[in-house]
């Protein structure tokens, strides 16, 4: 073995899965998840992120195609593969009958981490669970649980997190705990891999953002970038008196009269300058009081990537 790390943290070409009965859960899926970046796979209800998850887990066989986890195959290498992940599984099984303590011991059990090497009470804490180390695990609540989960999977310091749906039932405020702890791994050098269908959520923690939808692909880039490809913005003025009639010419810009005494217009940054959209409103004697414009989010391209079912991929 070399100690050379791997370029990519997960690397995926060609994964396929279809599940007896039929069903194409994932198509030829090919992802790469570079090292040390919190990544989010975002897709809505069936688009195919827990089995892609699943797979890299150990828990789903694939049905063709190549995932590796740190630089080792989950089939081939699939102990190597299993060491160098934690999975928090979108399903909360945990058992009812344990405190939090003895589950993160079993599990450091499981993973044979010698006991001096176990750090239960360093991950109850980072949790938030110092007080409930030895309350029984059906006394907690969902957003403790999950968080639970959190620590469980990281007993055996797995250089690669993956979260599936962490948020999805928890209260505002502990999403944002859960949040802060992820971001704190990820700075000490953790990969983070997150399903979710909250935007918002993908939005404000993740460096990079892959689209899924029914089982292909069809969006991958940096947070940023993605946010910047929407190429839509709106904008509504408020005039300094009630308008009879819109002007024609307003009209054929795109202008639409939303109240007496005020027009609102839908324009593409790329084609159209603002200051072109208001000087002509200007030039039909107008004064303009007040101006917002609203910029669109995740939310509007991830409706236009997933709307339709055949969208083209993205190139
Ligand atoms: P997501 O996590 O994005 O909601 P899933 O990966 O759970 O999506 O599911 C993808 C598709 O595969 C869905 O159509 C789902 O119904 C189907 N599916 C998931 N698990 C199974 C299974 N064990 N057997 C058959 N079909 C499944
Ligand atoms: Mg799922």
């Amino acid at each position: 073995m070399t100690n050379d790390l791997p370029s990519y943290a997960v690397e995926i070409s060609g994964l396929i899965k279809t599940y007896r009965g039929g069903k194409q859960a994932l198509k030829a899926v090919d992802l790469q998840i570079p090292r040390g970046c919190i990544f989010g796979l975002l897709g809505p209800n069936g688009a195919g992120k827990s089995t892609l998850i699943n797979i890299l887990a150990g828990l789903v066989v694939k049905t063709g195609g190549m995932a590796k986890i740190w630089g080792h195959d989950v089939v081939e290498s699939s102990r190597m593969a299993r060491a160098a992940i934690g999975v928090v599984p979108q399903e909360l099984n945990l058992d009812a009958f344990f405190t939090p303590r003895e589950l993160l011991e079993l599990q450091a059990g499981l993973y044979g981490v010698p006991q001096r090497e176990r750090r239960t009470d360093e991950l109850l804490a980072a949790v938030g669970l110092t007080d409930k180390a030895d309350a029984y695990a059906r006394t907690l609540s969902g957003g403790m649980r999950r968080r639970l989960m959190v620590a469980k999977a990281m007993v055996h310091k797995p250089p690669v997190l993956v979260l599936d749906e962490p948020t999805a039932g928890v209260d505002v405020e502990l999403r944002k705990s859960l949040w802060d702890y992820v971001r704190k791994l990820n700075k000490d050098g953790v990969t983070v891999l997150l399903t979710t269908h909250y935007l918002e959520e993908a939005q404000e923690l993740c460096d990079r953002i892959a689209i899924i939808n029914h089982g292909e692909i069809v969006a991958n880039d940096t947070t940023e970038n993605l946010l910047r490809r929407i190429d839509n913005k709106k904008m509504t003025i408020t005039l300094d008196n009630d308008l009879a009639v819109l002007p024609d010419n307003l009209r054929q810009q795109g202008w639409e009269q939303c109240a007496p005494h005020r027009l609102c217009v839908a324009y593409r940054p790329s084609q159209v300058a603002a200051g072109s959209l208001l000087r002509a409103v200007q030039m039909n004697g107008l004064t303009i009081l007040d101006l917002v414009t609203e910029e669109t989010d995740l939310e509007d391209i991830f409706l236009q990537l997933t709307r339709r079912s055949d969208f083209p991929k993205a190139s």
